[in-house]
């Protein structure tokens, strides 16, 4: 017996030789043997591949680009519970910190009266300053005796959170419906659904199908005189999902925050334009008043009065601790430059789009007005046969991911493309695009599309 074959069972086997490799992965059942970690692993890795390269996403409104020193941060507090305040005391003074960052970004008028929490992302944060709203509105209404089962809500087109928000709690969504000339809530389209029974208004800086801001001044003006009109005074809620990490740098003048006394909460992503890795979102009240005191649990179970106001319980820390090594590590100066890149790659994109004379720029990445993106459709006499869904399918052999979709409501009629301009999409990255939006154009002058892909058939993307 060779040396090989006495001791062939501590050998490792190669991965390509190994028996798994005659066979699929399971998809349904647990093996019943251990296997080779690192024949799994790269039989996992290589299930990947077919994800597509994130970087190349311009869909996503989420960080792909993370710097090493996050990924030794992540690392270090793979283990570390958020929740467990008592065992991790740092790392809960770490979220304090960056909660009152915010609060000085965001400009809170009395910082050590504010209060928030990091939260998974924008969804829960959006949760929570909705549920707090609705709690205000209904403890003001049991006072004056009035009746409180039929709460609404009134929004702009908002993101699928507020949808999942109204019909989780039983609050009617009151959506302004988007119209052909006006793809926002404007001031006086959203005096039309407020009333008694609305919980508050929500705006959105940086709305999800254009990426423009809604104009959170005006609407807080209309309801100042709508307050005088009628005594009833609504609330606001800011959206800032992307906008609440730009305009503090790049909209310096625009009052959308806590400046306006009629904002009582905002929420934001960390993980969006915070640049933080996935799985980072906050909320702050203007006053430790707008966090009804019913929503607050405090538990000692894991040792210490803790008080706690998210829906999730366990969660990982690194995004936390990450978030704040970011907010340090970059400074206004950093964050500042990193975003007016992207403004930068945003408009390039819009003027080379231009110039092709087929496309109408719907949104040009103005930082004034909204975040770093474009937004275009095709115009009514382009004279081509493709339609955007025909034009992204194309883009993604590529590798691009551009989405198509169609506008809400009123608009439906409207058709269109999107790109999100990410720290990592540089103007570079942004010219190889045009060459292969050009050549796509091209593409099919000569091979004329005879039957138009339809919004299910393309690629499938939802907001
Ligand atoms: C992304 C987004 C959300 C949801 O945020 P997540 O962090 O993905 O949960 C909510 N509102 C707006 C405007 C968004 O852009």
């Amino acid at each position: 017996m060779s040396l090989y074959e006495k001791n062939k069972d501590s050998f490792n086997e190669s991965i390509f030789s190994s028996h798994n490799i005659g066979s699929e992965l399971s998809k349904y059942k647990m093996p019943e043997k251990e296997s080779d970690p690192n024949v799994i692993l790269e039989l996992v890795k290589d299930e990947l591949f077919l994800d597509g390269n994130a970087r190349q996403n311009l869909a996503t409104f989420c960080q792909t680009f993370l710097p090493k020193e996050v990924h030794e941060l992540m690392d270090l507090s793979i283990s570390k519970n958020m929740i467990d305040k008592d065992e991790y005391p740092q790392t809960a003074e770490i979220e304090r910190r960056c909660v009152h960052i915010l609060s000085q970004l965001w400009h809170s008028p009395d910082e050590a009266k504010s209060i928030g929490t990091s939260t998974v992302g924008s969804s829960e944060a959006c949760m929570l300053g909705g549920l707090a709203m609705y709690h205000r509105w209904k403890a003001k209404r049991k006072k004056e005796g009035k009746d409180y089962s039929h709460p609404n809500m009134v929004t702009g087109p908002v993101q699928i959170c507020w949808h999942k928000f109204a019909r989780y709690w039983d609050i009617e969504l009151r959506e302004v419906p988007m119209e052909e000339d006006c793809l926002y809530m404007s001031p006086e389209h959203m005096e039309k659904y407020i009333d008694e029974n609305t919980i508050g208004v929500v705006t959105t800086l940086g709305l999800t199908f254009t990426g423009a801001y809604e104009p959170v001044e005006d609407i807080c003006k209309a309801l100042d005189e709508y307050e005088k009109k009628t005594g009833l005074s609504i609330d606001v809620h800011v959206d800032g999902a992307s906008g609440g990490f730009l305009a503090p740098f790049c909209a310096k003048d625009l009052k959308w925050d806590f400046t306006l006394p009629r904002v009582k909460s905002i929420s934001a992503s960390g993980h969006k334009f915070g640049l933080a890795p996935l799985g980072c979102g906050w909320v702050l009240w203007r006053d430790i008043s707008d966090l009804p005191e019913n929503l607050i649990f405090h538990v000692n179970y894991l040792g210490g009065d803790m008080s706690v106001f998210q829906l999730n319980f366990s969660r990982p820390a690194g995004q936390i601790i990450s978030q704040y090594f970011l907010l340090l590590r970059l400074g206004v100066e950093g964050y500042t430059k990193i975003h007016q890149n992207c403004y930068h790659t945003a408009q390039y994109l819009a003027s080379e789009l231009n110039k092709l004379g087929i496309f109408e720029v719907l949104y040009d990445g103005n930082p004034e007005k909204g975040i770093p993106a474009v937004t275009w459709k095709l115009k009514k006499d382009a004279k081509v046969t493709f339609n955007l869904y025909d034009f992204a399918d194309k883009l993604r052999s590529r590798g691009w991911q551009v989405p198509a979709y169609s506008l809400p409501a009123h608009a439906d009629k409207i058709v269109v493309q999107r790109i999100l301009v990410r720290q990592g999409v540089s103007l570079d990255m942004a010219s190889l695009l045009i060459e292969d939006i050009k050549r796509t154009i091209e593409y099919f002058k000569t091979h004329e599309v005879v039957t138009n892909l339809t919004a299910k058939e393309g690629t499938a993307f939802s907001h």
